[in-house]
């Protein structure tokens, strides 16, 4: 047959020319390129910055399929990332809504039906539905660096292109569990290991590409043509129940175990197809759609980090004033990222137990296996401690985080500002008191707002930026920037009491404190909250932290407070009586030696019962149900009042910070995401019942800000 004409490097006959035109209308509008490599098409996803599995693209690749099987100038094709990754995952936005066809197993089934080889290239990262693409071709290779994985269950799903069928066939049972309900990303060194990538390279992917292509001439190697793997049933066993612990028992995680097994008992078309099923269900499941809440507001977040104009301060060498629990914890935030730090401390045994736990840190990670003697050893020579203040003179950022006092935090401040370089950025870590009244009393209030670190703060993900009164716009965005570096998740307050986190925090407390007014008991709650998703409820929280803390600032609230309000005192009498939480040995539980876990206490429930008969109030039964509606509505109330004072620009900052900082179960997607699946009417109409329920003091909020899209 007669050569035509050539596009984009590709030959095409007279019959194909049709087919070719076709689909060319087809691929022009989709983000797919292709061109010929002499007999090797090459078929690139051009749809950055990640290359997304969106329709265009599941268009333009099978039309792209399409036409190679038809090209008879093509014996084998190459699919490949265009830019700087492979398809890095599917377009979530899609997710919401019925998905357009072509769906990616169809595409899939074309590259498997089609009798010439296709081989995926991979670089970047290969992932979800990009790396479920891989496993339907005949050959896998990979530029070393590469990133590949199934990370479906962090979004409430499982894979839905095969991803649960055709990896356990290639790498067993118990490894695919592993990865497939850990949603783990693995190297590409890892992944030829296992025997997932036929080749790693370490240049020129695409010709190595052509080339392992062209080695595969006349023949198919689908994985879906492998018998099913070797299992022993007590190790499967044995990796499910590791994986459901991990997995916090979702029923996505039962689910995908599910389809893993069925490799077993299933032909893989009936395998795929029961897969496919459950996909969609989970897909469209509330907890699918509060994860997918949660991860738009977090890219939302960063999104705003990373579009500011203002350019941040370079900040290298950090000194921390406090080596108590916090200082110590921020010591090992800033070091692991690279930072060099100073730790300071007027007390010498404080210095050297704060001191003691960065080394200890590093100590137990070299041992544990996760982390190179070498890496610790380079980190900790970035490190030093002082009891002199001239040593933080070099410092570009100064974190205090001394006692919770306000004078000891004027002092230390006054010290600050003689010592410090003068344009060092200085933050403090305080919870609750009034930076802008540290500010008033130094001589460059620009320089100064918070960093609200969360306990512990080598640990916790969610951080505090404070906005003071006089913070500069370089301030903030040096702050954000700094947190960012720490891999935190940073959310802006504006300087007020409690700030975000703790505020919220405070309402959900308050509120379960009326319960146990009005009958619930500590154990009851904990465990209504619990199993509801949270990672501890609030009775365990406050004997853990100690009820000192919040004891001593409602003392110092005490002359403020409105008489009117109603007001709990069983956590004082708790306290006047000793039992100031788990270090005490009895606080809302008592704690035996050594035991972590509290056992309930009838001399608490005694004093309970005998603060309701004080009040007059008839104890009643509760459901867990209802316990956790109040404490949900009373965070909706509280975010609702950060919004209309301003406290809180985006309110979906607040349920990334319950989500990060306080163990809100993450598939709930947080309070705000709930009033909106309850709508404005409904939630209404509940506040006002709660406003019953609370009395004197509970004010209902004008919950409008709560439903602005997302
Ligand atoms: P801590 O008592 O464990 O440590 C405070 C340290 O500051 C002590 O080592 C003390 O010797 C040192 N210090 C006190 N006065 C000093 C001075 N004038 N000069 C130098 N060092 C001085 O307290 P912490 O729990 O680490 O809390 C520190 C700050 O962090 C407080 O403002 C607290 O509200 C805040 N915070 C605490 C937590 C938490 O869970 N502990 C969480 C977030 C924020």
């Amino acid at each position: 047959m007669a050569l035509l004409y050539s596009v984009n490097g590709s030959q095409f006959t007279e019959d194909a020319q049709t087919l070719f035109k076709k689909r060319t209308l087809c691929l022009m509008t989709s983000k797919i390129n292709i061109h010929n490599e002499a007999d090797v098409m090459v078929i690139t996803v051009n749809n950055p910055p990640i290359n997304a599995g969106s329709t265009e693209v599941r268009k333009g690749l099978l039309a792209a399929i399409q036409l190679f099987q038809n090209d008879p100038k093509s014996s084998a094709a190459v699919v490949i990332g265009g830019g700087s990754t492979f398809i890095a995952g599917s377009d979530i936005k899609e997710f919401s809504e019925a998905l357009a066809e072509p769906h990616l197993p169809s595409i899939i089934a074309a590259i498997e039906n089609c009798p010439k080889p296709v081989v995926c290239a991979l670089h970047g990262a290969a992932l979800g539905g990009g790396f479920e693409l891989a496993l339907g071709c005949d050959g896998r290779i990979a530029l070393e660096g590469t990133m590949m994985g199934l990370p479906e269950v962090t979004l409430g799903i499982i894979p839905g292109a095969g991803g649960t069928q055709r990896l356990p066939r290639l790498i067993g049972l118990e490894k695919s569990i592993e990865l497939i309900c850990g949603g783990t990303r693995i190297s590409g060194s890892e992944a030829l290991k296992l025997g997932i990538l036929n080749k790693l390279v370490n240049h020129d992917l695409q010709t190595q590409a052509i080339i392992f292509a062209r080695s595969l001439l006349g023949q198919k190697a689908r994985i879906r043509d492998l018998d099913p793997p070797h299992a022993e049933v007590a190790s499967v066993l044995m990796a499910s129940q590791k994986a459901l612990k991990a997995g916090k028992n979702r029923p996505n995680i039962y689910k995908a175990i599910e389809m893993i097994s069925n490799v077993m008992t299933k032909p893989i078309d009936e395998g795929l197809a029961i897969e496919r099923e459950a996909f969609q269900n989970l897909r469209l499941s509330t907890e699918a759609k509060a994860l997918r809440h949660q991860f738009f507001a977090e890219r939302k977040l960063f999104k705003a980090l990373s579009s500011g104009d203002t350019a941040p301060k370079v900040i290298e060498k950090i000194a921390i004033i406090g080596a108590g629990t916090m200082g110590s914890g921020i010591a090992i935030a800033c070091l692991t990222a690279g930072y060099t730090v100073l730790l300071i401390d007027q007390n010498e045994v404080a210095l050297k137990n704060g001191t003691q736990k960065v080394k200890d840190f590093y100590e137990s990670r070299v041992q544990s296996g996760k982390m190179a003697i070498d890496k610790a050893a380079l980190l900790l020579k970035s490190f030093s401690y002082s009891m002199q203040w001239r040593d933080i003179a070099a410092a570009d950022l100064i974190v205090e985080a001394v006692f919770e006092d306000i004078e000891v935090k004027y002092a230390v401040f006054q010290k600050i500002e003689a010592h410090a370089n003068p344009s060092a950025l200085l933050a403090s870590n305080t919870s609750y008191l009034d930076i802008d009244a540290i500010a008033a009393k130094i001589s460059n209030p620009a320089r100064i707002f918070g960093l609200h670190f969360f306990s512990p703060a080598q640990v916790m993900k969610l951080i505090e930026i404070i906005r003071c009164k006089f913070s500069s716009p370089i301030t903030i965005a040096s702050g954000l920037q700094f947190a960012k570096r720490l891999g935190k998740m940073p959310v802006i307050s504006t300087n007020s009491f409690g700030f975000i986190g703790n505020r919220i925090y405070a309402a959900y407390r308050r509120q379960c404190e009326f319960m146990l007014e009005e009958g619930a008991y500590p154990k009851q709650i904990d465990q209504a909250l619990e199993d509801y998703g949270f990672a501890m409820g609030p009775f365990a929280v406050a004997d853990l932290s100690g009820l000192d803390i919040a004891w001593a600032m409602r003392q110092s609230l005490a002359a403020t407070r409105n008489p009117e309000h109603r007001y709990v005192s069983i956590p004082d009498t708790l306290c006047l009586a000793g039992r100031l939480g788990r270090k005490a040995g009895a606080g809302y539980y008592q704690y035996r030696a050594g035991e972590k876990l509290g056992t309930v206490d009838p001399v608490v429930n005694s004093i309970i019962d005998a603060a309701s008969a004080a009040k007059g109030i008839t104890r009643r039964e509760f459901t867990p149900q209802e316990i956790v509606k109040r404490v949900l509505l009373a965070m909706m109330n509280e975010i609702a009042h950060l919004a209309s004072e301003k406290i809180v620009g985006d309110v979906t900052d607040c349920d990334i910070a319950l989500v990060n900082g306080y163990g809100f179960p993450r598939w709930c997607g947080g309070p705000v995401f709930i009033a909106n699946e309850m709508g404005s009417e409904k939630l209404n109409f509940e506040l006002q019942e709660l406003a019953n329920l609370s009395g004197p003091g509970f004010v209902i909020a004008n919950t409008g800000a709560l439903f602005k899209p997302f």
